[in-house]
C-alpha cells in the first residue's frame, strides 16, 4: 500500500514548501481544486449546477490552532453562503465545514469555540437558505464532532454528519444516526487509522461500508452515498430499490474532478448527486490525501514538480 508512504512524506516540511510553491493553476492542483478566491467556488458551482449537479464547498484549512485563523475561515465560510445566495444557487448548493479549521484543536477551549463558530456558519447558511455539512477527521475528533453535531442539530436539524466505513464503531453510529430528516454522508474514511480503532484492509472496509449502506439505506434518514468505487455505486443503487427508496430520497456524492463523466450519467438517470468542491490558499493536506488514495497520480504529481507548471 503506498498510501501510507505519501501520508507519511506530506508531513515533511520540505515537501510542503516544494508542493506549496505550485501555483494554483498547475495541471495537478486545479485536477481537485477549482481556485482560491469565492468567486472561483462560486463560477465553479454554477458551472456544475448548469451541468445538474448539486454541490458542496469546502474552504481548505484544517488543524488551525490559533484563534483568529479560525475566525478568518468562518468569515470565508459567511461570505461564500452570501455569495451563493445573491448568485441565487443555494437550491443546490451547501457547504462542508472541518470543526479543526474552526478551532476545535484550540487549547483548552477547542471543543466550545468549534461549537459556536460552527453556529455562527449554519445561521448564515440557513439565512442563505441552505445547510451546513460536519466533515469527519481522524478518529480521535470524532466524539467531539458527534458531539457538537447533537448539539448543532436542536436548533439546526437540518446539520448533515459524516460516517467513515473504516472504523469499528461506524456500524453503530449509523444505528442512532438513522432517524428521520438526519442527513449522513457515509464514506471510507481518509485519514491513517491505527488497527485498534479501524480496518485496515480495504476489502474489510468495503464489506463496513455495505453493511453501514443497509443501515442507513433502510433507516429513515437522508443517506449521502459518497464514493466513486463503481461497485458500491452499483450496491447502493439496488439496495435503494430493495428497500422502496425513490431515487430523491437519498444522494450520491463524489469529489470535484474525480469521475466527472460517471457523476453525469448518474444524474442523467435521475440521481441526485452532489460534487465536493474544495477550494481556497489551503489546498497542501487535501491534495495530499487524494495523491494518497491514488498512487497511479503520484508520476503525474511528480512530473508537474518538476517542471513546475
Ligand atoms: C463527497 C465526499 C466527501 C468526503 N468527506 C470525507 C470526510 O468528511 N472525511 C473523510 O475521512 N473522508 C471523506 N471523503 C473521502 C473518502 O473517505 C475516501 O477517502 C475517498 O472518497 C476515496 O474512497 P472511494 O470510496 O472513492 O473508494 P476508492 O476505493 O478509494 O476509489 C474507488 C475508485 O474511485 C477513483 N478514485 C478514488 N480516489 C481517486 C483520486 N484521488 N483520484 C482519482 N481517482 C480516484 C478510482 O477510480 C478508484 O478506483 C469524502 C469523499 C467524498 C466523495
Amino acid at each position: 500500500m503506498l498510501r501510507q508512504p505519501i501520508l507519511l512524506l506530506s508531513r515533511s516540511a520540505q515537501v510542503k514548501k516544494l508542493v506549496s510553491t505550485l501555483p494554483v493553476t498547475s495541471g495537478v492542483v486545479t485536477g481537485y481544486v477549482p481556485g482560491e478566491t469565492t468567486d472561483t467556488a462560486v463560477d465553479a458551482t454554477r458551472r456544475l449546477v448548469d451541468d445538474g449537479l448539486e454541490v458542496t464547498l469546502d474552504f481548505l484549512g484544517e488543524d488551525t490552532v490559533d484563534a483568529a485563523q479560525a475566525e478568518a475561515t468562518v468569515a470565508a465560510y459567511v461570505e461564500v453562503l452570501k455569495a451563493l445566495g445573491a448568485a441565487g444557487l443555494t437550491r443546490h448548493a451547501e457547504v462542508s465545514v472541518k470543526l479543526s479549521a474552526i478551532g476545535q484543536a484550540l487549547p483548552d477551549h477547542g471543543h466550545k469555540v468549534a461549537l459556536e463558530n460552527a453556529r455562527t456558519i449554519c445561521r448564515a447558511a440557513r439565512n442563505a437558505g441552505t445547510t451546513v455539512t460536519l466533515d469527519m477527521e481522524d478518529h480521535t475528533t470524532t466524539d467531539s464532532t458527534l458531539a457538537i453535531l447533537r448539539d448543532l442539530r436542536k436548533d439546526f436539524p437540518e446539520t448533515g454528519a459524516v460516517l467513515q466505513a473504516y472504523l469499528h464503531r461506524t456500524e453503530d453510529d449509523c444505528r442512532s444516526l438513522a432517524y428521520e430528516g438526519s442527513r449522513v454522508r457515509l464514506c471510507k474514511g481518509a485519514y491513517n487509522e491505527p488497527e485498534s480503532v479501524a480496518f485496515q484492509d480495504r476489502v474489510d472496509v468495503d464489506k463496513s461500508y455495505v453493511r453501514c449502506l443497509k443501515i442507513l439505506l433502510a433507516g429513515d434518514g437522508y443517506p449521502m452515498v459518497a464514493t466513486h468505487d463503481p461497485r458500491l455505486v452499483e450496491i447502493a443503487s439496488s439496495l435503494a430499490s430493495r428497500y422502496g427508496r425513490a431515487q430523491q430520497t437519498y444522494e450520491f456524492q463524489m469529489l470535484y474532478g474525480i469521475r466527472p463523466t460517471e457523476q453525469r450519467r448518474l444524474a442523467e438517470g435521475g440521481d441526485k448527486v452532489r460534487v465536493y468542491v474544495p477550494y481556497g490558499g489551503e489546498w497542501y493536506g487535501y491534495l495530499m490525501r487524494r495523491l494518497a488514495e491514488r498512487p497511479q497520480n503520484l508520476s503525474f504529481f511528480l512530473r508537474s514538480l518538476i517542471s513546475k507548471k
